[in-house]
């Protein structure tokens, strides 16, 4: 990626707006760390913890979407279909502890920004969904 591209912003920047990430996660202490951290830098956080709520949620203007797969009441990627159709511009980035879910190549032709493996790096992130903000 080219080093002066301002898609690529330092760790810890504020956005210039604030920007809304919904968390779809069922796991306490992931949702727990991600509001913590994308709250600190600006993001404006929603959580839920399964599809149903996720959904509920989703009726709110929200501009980024973090999303578990494996969810209580079914699989998260119902949700990608679902919101991309609803929102096309809404970014959804997807999080799976399981490697043989799906890959970055079949979550992305379905429409995600990006996977990230469980268990992540906060800051990965962080800058992550901080890119998928501002592209
Ligand atoms: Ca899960």
């Amino acid at each position: 990626m080219n080093p002066s591209s301002p898609h690529i912003l330092p760790l810890f920047a504020h956005l210039p707006l604030p920007h809304s990430v919904l968390i779809v996660e069922d796991e306490f202490l992931i949702r727990w760390a991600l509001r913590a951290r994308l709250s600190s830098v600006g993001f404006l956080v929603a959580e839920a913890v399964d599809l149903a709520t996720a959904r509920e949620a989703f009726l709110s203007p929200i501009d980024l979407v973090l999303l578990d797969l494996r969810l209580p009441d079914g699989n998260g990627i119902e949700l990608l279909a679902e919101f991309r159709t609803a929102r096309p511009k809404t970014r959804v980035i997807v999080m799976t502890a399981h490697g043989t879910d799906m890959t970055e190549a079949e979550v992305t032709s379905a429409g995600a920004y990006a996977l990230v493996h469980k268990p992540f790096d906060l800051d990965h992130v962080v800058r992550l969904t901080q890119r998928a903000a501002v592209s």
